[in-house]
């Protein structure tokens, strides 16, 4: 078998199953034209930057879909109190998806006059039982007596706040989330028109976009590849006839004359139309192929693009016949 990254001639065990939409976003749909080294390299390289993007992570934890530790990803976790941020704060995700402040325990020891010197512990409420142990280490540390418990609690002041401000910051990749995007094109290219368009003259300049590690800003001038990769709003949609599948992935393949281009969605964040092909005739199996992946229940709907607009179109005219009734 071929590998559709390195073109190399692999043995059936060199092979593996490669999810087109990554796992941690709930794709569910394999091919197995991909070796293991190539998916090895990829995973990291390219799936990690669309996986922890921060506007997935988002979605990724309103869905509840987990990653690979099989933990929900959490873009709030980390964050500083706004009152004070030298004190770390995290935001912890309960059983029922909601956030609940953290106070991260911290010491500091402040310099008085000589050879005294205050010590102050801050912990949330959750930890107060590790209080005397905390309390004890630090002086044990300074060569100092234990206290007892009692002791420490006597000098502890309570405070509480219902709802305290947490400052977060989160960093958006506004790049290389880019070549993931252009991965599942380029493999979806692959899939629908077969073992020749590895060939193509565009499939090529795909393959060098995708396993560039340093695309910068400028990516298109140095790959000449046309189409758009945008964040997706009420304003800004490529196709935005497709409107009643919320949240799932989708990818499709049309021919317009001469060239081919695939369409990717990620749940409504990301927006793609990539031109695969300039030549579109070297293709008998060119046609047109739709898919879209259910990132909750993981259930897929494949047909062809043609059959999903006569589809919307049907849904549109019994919509419209209900409200003339
Ligand atoms: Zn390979």
């Amino acid at each position: 078998m071929r590998c559709i990254f390195c073109q190399e001639e692999k043995s059936p065990g060199e092979m593996s199953l490669e999810h087109v939409f990554p796992k941690a976003i709930g794709g569910t749909y394999c091919i197995k034209s991909v070796c293991k080294s190539c998916n090895d390299r990829l995973g990291h390289s390219v799936d990690d930057a669309l996986t922890n993007h921060k506007f997935i992570e988002f979605q990724r934890m309103s869905l509840r879909i987990p990653g690979q530790s099989g933990a929900v990803p959490n873009p709030l976790a980390k964050g500083v109190l706004a009152s004070d941020s030298s004190q770390a704060m995290r935001s912890l995700l309960n059983d029922s998806g909601q956030l609940e402040p953290y106070l991260v325990p911290s010491v500091r020891v402040i310099n008085g006059d000589g050879e005294k010197k205050t010590i102050n512990f801050r912990i949330d409420s959750r930890d107060k039982d590790k209080l005397t142990e905390m309390v004890n280490k630090k002086l044990k540390r300074l060569g100092q007596e234990p206290l007892s418990r009692e002791q420490i609690e006597a000098k502890a002041e309570f405070g509480q706040s219902e709802h305290p401000e947490i400052q977060v910051k989160i960093p958006v990749d506004l790049i290389q989330y880019k070549r993931a995007i252009m991965k599942i094109a380029y493999e979806m290219a692959c899939t629908w028109l077969g073992d020749q368009y590895t060939s193509d003259a565009l499939a090529s300049t795909l393959r060098e976009c995708i396993f560039d590690t340093r695309l910068s800003g400028d990516w298109s001038e140095k790959y000449p590849i046309h189409g758009q990769i945008i964040f997706r709003d009420q304003q800004h949609s490529l196709v935005p006839f497709i409107n009643d599948r919320p949240y799932q992935h989708i990818v499709f393949l049309t021919r317009v004359q001469e060239k081919i281009a695939v369409y990717v969605r990620i749940f409504e964040i990301f927006d793609a139309l990539i031109e695969v092909s300039q030549q579109a005739d070297r293709y008998v199996r060119g046609g047109s192929h739709f898919l879209a992946i259910d990132p909750v229940t993981g259930v897929q709907y494949e047909s062809t693009f043609e059959e999903e607009v006569r589809r919307l179109g049907e849904k549109w005219n019994i919509a419209r016949g209900i409200r003339r009734k």
